[in-house]
């Protein structure tokens, strides 16, 4: 018979397994009430179709839930931001609720190093009469970026940056992005609560790429707590996202 602390512990991976990296709420009723209650019945009627469509992919883990695009559109919306960028598109949810948020002439730079599953979700992006706002780059987005901060007329342009790509890669990321962002601007970085395996004990057993990935989360959460040049405020929704604001 299991013990109650293994019983608990199967729980766990159940729930796990079941929200992933969409919810850390510690209950699987309450989050299902936050999206019967308020997101599904508001969710625009595009974001709803690519979310249904996303969901037959192979890879559906790896979407925006819906209660974090609805919190992104609403973001972008207080902070009436006009020129973004997103890192890590996949099928495109995010970057749906972005391109509803921003206005007519509002731009999304938009990078992946995989255009198949970006251009899954185009025709539904399409129809929903904001694809002209998006330019996707395909490729990885470093070089990417290391040209734009060579280039010069891209420093302190982008209003809110969205990352959720490699997460080996954020320190690098940051370090260039906080050059591109404006003063007073946003960078969200995506997963930073990385399925709970932030406060895992060592021997916790985690899928293998959680652990990989570990590391390079705990390392970035504890450079953007001490980077003087950001305030930050870290949220538990979806994965956790932490949005950084800089100040100088
Ligand atoms: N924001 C997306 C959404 O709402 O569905 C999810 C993005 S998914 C978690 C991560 C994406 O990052 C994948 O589509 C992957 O191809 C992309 N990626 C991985 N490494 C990258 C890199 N070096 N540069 C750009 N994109 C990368
Ligand atoms: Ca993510």
């Amino acid at each position: 018979m299991a013990t109650k602390q293994e019983e608990q512990q199967n729980n766990q991976a159940g729930r796990h397994q079941e929200v992933g990296h969409k919810s850390l709420l510690q209950s699987d009723a309450l989050y299902q009430y936050i999206l019967e209650t308020s997101v599904y019945p508001r969710e625009p009627e595009a974001m709803k179709e690519l979310r249904e469509l996303t969901a037959k992919h192979p890879w559906n883990i790896m979407t925006t839930s819906a209660d974090e695009g609805q919190f992104l559109n609403m973001l972008l919306k207080l902070i009436n931001a006009k020129n973004t960028m997103e890192i890590g598109v996949y099928t495109g949810y995010s970057l749906l609720a972005t391109a509803l948020a921003l206005p007519d002439d509002g731009k999304i730079l938009a990078m992946d190093i995989n255009r198949e599953n970006y251009e899954l979700g185009l025709p539904v992006i399409q129809k929903a009469g904001v694809a002209h706002k998006i330019d996707f780059r395909e490729g990885p987005a470093l070089p990417v970026l290391d040209q734009m901060i060579e280039d010069g007329k891209y420093h302190g342009s982008f209003d809110f940056i969205f990352v959720d790509a490699d997460k080996d890669n954020y320190l690098n990321y940051h370090k260039r992005l906080i050059e591109l962002v404006k003063l007073g601007g946003l960078i969200g970085y995506d997963n930073t609560l990385w399925n709970g395996s932030v406060v895992a004990p060592p021997d916790a057993p985690l899928r293998k790429y959680v652990r990989y990935y570990r590391d390079f989360v705990l390392e970035l959460n504890k450079a953007l707590a001490v980077d003087p040049r950001i305030e930050i405020c870290q949220l538990p929704v979806g994965d956790g996202i932490t949005l950084c604001r800089r100040i100088s």
